[in-house]
């Protein structure tokens, strides 16, 4: 049972809450703000939220806010603020002090404790996805977050040298196999224990890539490599199984810092790959007896130009449908290379080598050019298209230039750049988000959409959301798999803030039904990956498409504007919910939230929604408004809405900023609760229905009222008689 912290000076308030929560919660109360900080110093990471009282003695609401955001445990604990009178401003105070909701009195006890459930869970959801920078299994950094506090490390620390090193675990595959992955998870937790504590020692840095492939910053110093490897390697051999484990190192010694954290790290495991298998060698160094490596890549290296010339590249596109109703709503441009005497290569083996040696932009031009041209002959030949996607390299948006290259080139092919979708992938975010922002952005304002590729896979996710103007958030299946135990939590979580932040979602590496059903569930919008289709050559992929029943364009739906409009999306619920608010975006939102429970009716300002609200006012059953609008704001709304009987029990619930005056005054005019931006899905459906629930009672009671008062009216006219 969740425990609450009730702070109060009134012993009879703290009396009423306990009442309240009793049964629901845990309690523990404090009378003063000073007690209160005690008791949270001393019992913080058992409280899941606080009810705070402002005015106290010694130290007030407040400062118990204030005192709380200093803490890292503390500042996390959601608090509710208890005031005696609504609409004042204390409560607007408070939510500017770090507090997440307030209640006023006479306390709602289900709205209370409805509000503690929403805090805690949404409390507990954001914990998870700071899971997400923190390996699942061992706690340690994951590759993105690895990547990037190095990054951070050599450029704070110019004078210190490091090196890179990388480790795994010999045959530890057989491990998994002999013992079960359970002793093969324990290995690597124990593993992981040993790095972190010698990376303590020496401010080095450790994180787990994938699977037993572990890399270290560490600075480099004289017995560094007796100290922290050889010991490391010494304590691996007494782990008690019967199989000895021996580690392998690999070391890079970073000489060349502008090579990028993700090369020196590809160097250091592959100076470790060399002495794999090979019994008392324990490490090796990055250095030019990589050459097999080397001489592959090489050979890759001589032959690009040509086979780009020879037209040895084939762009195959795999489909995308609509989850809804499985029809075909776009594609996935991929490239292969058919090579004359290797043949069918796969990405895997060529992108990353062009990706270092520099070529990955030609090729994607080269890509993007024959997408291009399909497109072209689509809609020269059928009249329709689907948009497709194409891959862009983070190579890609170093070039500054790339806007302009891409305009043109839809231009040159009689397109627009809507008929285009541009994946981008998450790690460039990583590597270089400035420059990103920057490019993406005008890409955006060029037309194009923008699909945020292998999201949710690495540690930027959540920052990049907010500053990338992203349309779609591809999600990759094969990725979410492994996260277990969190993975469907995860999963629902990024999509439904996707949804909340009017994102699209694919999602990618779809092979099973069993993923399709949950996919139904989250309210996925498309699907791509084998379960569908594979990749296919052009050709045929165009037979699919001429023959296809198309989903509605993806692009247009993201557009559309109306002004001055009502608009009805349509439904088949016997009420609606009316949203009034100027902005689309906002409409959306709280549109999906209610959709499942009544019709939607939206309207952009206060004037059209009045006129509406006329003709309809015996299908309305909740009003969602916001305050600053154009014609007609919220507020003037709410005053000619009071004026007519008939309209004034319709229930209003303000959508609207918080801070301004504006929560006082509306709940003045008889709003019947506030919903504060940016939404919360469930706190804003909960509020809602609350109120709903909560005047559907008043009804009842002014029917009941009235029956009483006819039946003592015909009493005393029976009495007169
Ligand atoms: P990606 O962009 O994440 O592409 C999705 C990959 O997943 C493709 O692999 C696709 O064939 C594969 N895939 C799709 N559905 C499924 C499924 O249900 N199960 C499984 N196991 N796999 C599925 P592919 O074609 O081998 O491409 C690998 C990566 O190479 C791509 O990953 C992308 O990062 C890169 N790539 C491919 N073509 C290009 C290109 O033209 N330019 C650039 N820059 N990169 C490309
Ligand atoms: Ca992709
Ligand atoms: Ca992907």
């Amino acid at each position: 049972m969740a425990k609450i912290l009730i702070v109060d000076d009134q012993d009879i308030n703290i009396k009423i809450l306990k009442r309240v929560l009793q049964g629901d919660f845990e309690t523990m109360t404090a009378n003063d703000g000073q007690e209160a900080i005690q008791v949270l110093k001393e019992e913080g990471r058992n409280i899941s939220a606080v009810l705070l009282d402002i005015v106290m003695p010694i130290m007030n609401g407040y400062e118990v806010l204030q005192e709380m955001q200093k803490d890292d445990i503390l500042s996390k604990i959601p608090v509710i603020v208890t005031t005696t009178t609504s609409g004042n401003e204390s409560e607007l105070k408070a939510l500017s002090y770090g507090a997440a909701d307030f209640v006023t009195k006479p306390y709602n006890a289900g709205i209370i404790k409805q509000r503690l459930k929403n805090l805690i869970r949404l409390q507990e959801v954001t914990t998870m996805v700071g899971l997400m920078e923190k390996d699942y299994l061992t706690g340690i950094y994951n590759r993105d977050a690895f990547y990037q506090l190095t990054a951070k490390t050599l450029e704070e620390n110019p004078d210190t040298e490091y090196d890179m090193v990388s480790a795994n675990i010999e045959k530890f595959k057989l491990v998994n196999d002999t013992y079960g992955t359970k002793a093969g998870d324990r290995l690597l937790c124990y593993l992981a224990d040993i790095f972190v504590e010698k990376m303590h020692q020496r401010g080095g840095i450790c994180g787990r890539m994938t699977g037993d492939q572990f890399l270290m910053l560490i600075p480099r110093t004289e017995k560094y490599v007796e100290e922290v490897l050889m010991s490391a390697a010494e304590k691996m051999e007494d782990y008690p199984l019967r199989m000895k484990i021996n580690l392998k190192f690999g070391i890079y010694k970073i000489e060349q810092r502008s090579i990028g954290v993700s090369h020196m790290s590809d160097r250091a495991i592959l100076a470790g790959d060399q002495i794999k298998g090979i019994y008392h060698k324990y490490y090796a160094y990055y250095d030019e007896k990589l050459r097999q490596q080397l001489l592959l890549e090489q050979r890759i290296t001589d032959e690009m130009e040509t086979a780009l010339a020879q037209e040895q590249f084939q762009v195959y596109l795999q489909p995308k449908y609509e989850l809804a109703d499985d029809k075909l709503a776009g594609a996935e441009a991929l490239v292969r290379w058919i090579h004359p005497e290797m043949g069918f290569l796969s990405p895997a083996d060529f992108i990353p080598v062009f990706e270092k040696n520099g070529f990955i932009t030609k090729l994607d031009m080269y890509v993007w050019d024959k997408t291009c041209a399909i497109i072209e002959d689509w809609l020269k030949r059928y009249h329709k298209f689907v948009p497709v996607s194409v891959n862009v390299s983070r190579k890609d948006i170093y070039n500054a230039d790339l806007p302009n290259v891409l305009q043109e080139m839809v231009k040159r092919h009689g397109l627009e750049p809507r008929h285009l979708h541009l994946e981008i992938t998450e790690s460039a975010y990583t590597e270089n988000a400035k420059q990103l922002i920057e490019i993406v952005s005008q890409l955006e304002r060029l037309g194009f959409a923008i699909e945020m590729d292998d999201f949710g896979s690495g540690y930027s996710s959540l920052n990049m959301l907010s500053e990338l103007p992203i349309d779609i958030l591809k999600l990759d299946m094969r990725f979410i798999q492994k996260e277990r135990k969190h993975s469907r939590s995860i999963l629902a979580f990024i999509v439904s803030i996707a949804k909340w932040m009017d994102y699209k979602v694919v999602a990618e590496g779809v092979e099973t039904e069993a993923q399709i059903q949950l996919l139904r569930n989250m309210d996925c919008d498309f699907v791509q990956g084998y379960y569908y289709s594979k990749p296919v050559e052009h050709v045929k992929f165009t037979e699919l498409l001429a023959g296809a029943s198309l989903a509605k364009d993806l692009i247009d739906k993201v557009n559309r504007q109306e002004k001055n409009k009502i608009i009805e999306v349509p439904g088949d619920h016997s009420k609606v919910a009316l949203i009034v608010d100027d902005s689309e975006l906002n409409r959306a939102v709280l549109g999906e939230c209610f959709m499942d429970q009544y019709n939607i009716v939206e309207a952009d300002n206060g004037a059209v929604a009045y006129a509406y609200l006329k003709e309809n006012y015996e299908k309305v059953a909740v009003i969602l408004l916001d305050l600053i609008m154009p014609e007609m704001d919220g507020f003037e709304f709410m005053e000619k809405k009071n004026q007519e009987n008939y309209l004034r029990e319709i229930p209003v619930v303000v959508t609207s900023q918080a801070g301004e005056n504006s929560e006082s005054r509306s709940l003045h005019l008889g709003a019947a609760d506030f919903i504060a931006k940016p939404y919360n899905v469930d706190v804003a459906k909960r509020r809602v229905y609350n109120v709903i629930e909560s005047c559907k009672m008043q009804a009842l009671e002014n029917v009941r009222a009235n029956d009483l008062d006819m039946e003592s009216d015909t009493d005393k006219e029976s009495d007169n008689k």
